[in-house]
């Protein structure tokens, strides 16, 4: 009967929010130590201009690997570092590898300058001495600000609006480029666009992925790029996974992209190899 049914789809219901509660703090648990336990990772993605069709820099993206649970994608724990606090050292760990990193390449690798990316938690941005954490780790690494992008979603900018125009000067005056990732997910305003420095917009790759089939698609990355142009802004496309999407980006003018079709965040390694290998030849073929 609608009764039983009714209490059986209740407690399955019951069932699932304990089974996801206790991954999560089983999660939390294990996230504690992972720093300590050298369990974090930091890969690396190329991004492509796609006039010079050579790289400009690369974006760090965090990779976890703990002995008991396995590989856990940053999707699955950065919310639950984010409920717990612990995405301030997480955050500040993967700031001092990256910057780390990329004074090493700047310095022996790179035949020209490269900028490397990385993301910051709206929490994080949003406390008050974010600037000088940043600083403090440039002044650690030795990297040249003009090296680093900060990317942050528009969720960072809701309620905080002047605390965020004085933490985004700040980083300008230092030399640090902001880049809104996820442009177009979220729900803010584009209020912001007109009162905040900041240097970039990466549409989410939702609108990306089948902007050469969808009509609708199209339509709003082309709109996105205008405005950003408009407002002197770059656009990266994230998420390109074929060469005709490249191509309608192209057509649409935008400046950057990035995506499997050129290469899948790889570990240092990698990185270096797949970095030798492309001297001399286009990352685009
Ligand atoms: P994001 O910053 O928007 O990063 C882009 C995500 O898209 C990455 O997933 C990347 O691996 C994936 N991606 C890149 N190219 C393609 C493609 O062609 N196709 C598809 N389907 N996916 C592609 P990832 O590494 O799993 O990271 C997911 C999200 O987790 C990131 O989204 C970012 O919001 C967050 N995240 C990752 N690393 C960090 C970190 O160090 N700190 C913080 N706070 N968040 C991080
Ligand atoms: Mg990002
Ligand atoms: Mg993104
Ligand atoms: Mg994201």
């Amino acid at each position: 009967t609608a009764k039983t049914y009714g209490r059986s789809t209740y407690k399955i219901y019951e069932e699932e929010i304990c089974q996801s509660q206790e991954k999560a703090l089983l999660i939390e648990y294990h996230l504690r130590k992972a720093i300590d336990q050298h369990e974090f990772e930091l890969y690396f993605q190329p991004k492509i201009d796609l006039i010079t069709k050579e790289m400009n820099g690369m974006e760090a993206l965090l990779r976890w690997n703990n002995e008991e649970i396995g590989s856990i994608p940053p999707d699955t724990f950065i919310p639950i570092a984010e409920e717990t606090g612990l995405i301030l050292k997480i955050d500040r760990w993967v700031l001092e590898k990256a910057c780390e990193q990329n004074k090493k390449w700047n310095d022996t690798q790179f035949s020209k300058p490269m900028k490397v990316s990385v993301n910051i938690s709206p929490l994080h941005f949003r406390t008050p001495n974010f600037q000088h954490v940043v600083q403090q780790v440039l002044e650690q690494t030795g990297l040249d600000p003009n090296l680093l992008e900060i990317e942050i979603t528009e969720n960072s900018f809701i309620n905080q609006t002047e605390e965020c125009i004085e933490c985004l000067n700040e980083l300008r005056k230092m030399g640090i480029t902001v880049a809104i990732d996820d442009f177009g997910k979220g729900y803010s305003s584009l209020n912001y666009l007109r009162k905040f420095p900041i240097h970039a917009l990466k549409i989410d790759r939702t609108f990306i992925h089948e902007v050469s089939r969808n009509m609708d698609d199209i339509a709003i990355v082309k709109a996105i790029t205008l405005l950003a142009h408009e407002l002197n802004l770059k656009v990266v496309a994230e998420g390109i996974e074929t060469k005709e999407v490249i191509n309608v980006l192209e057509e649409i003018g935008c400046d950057e992209i990035q995506g499997f079709y050129v290469s899948k965040p790889l570990p240092k390694n990698e990185f270096e190899n797949l970095i030798k290998q492309k001297t001399n030849q286009s990352f685009l073929i």
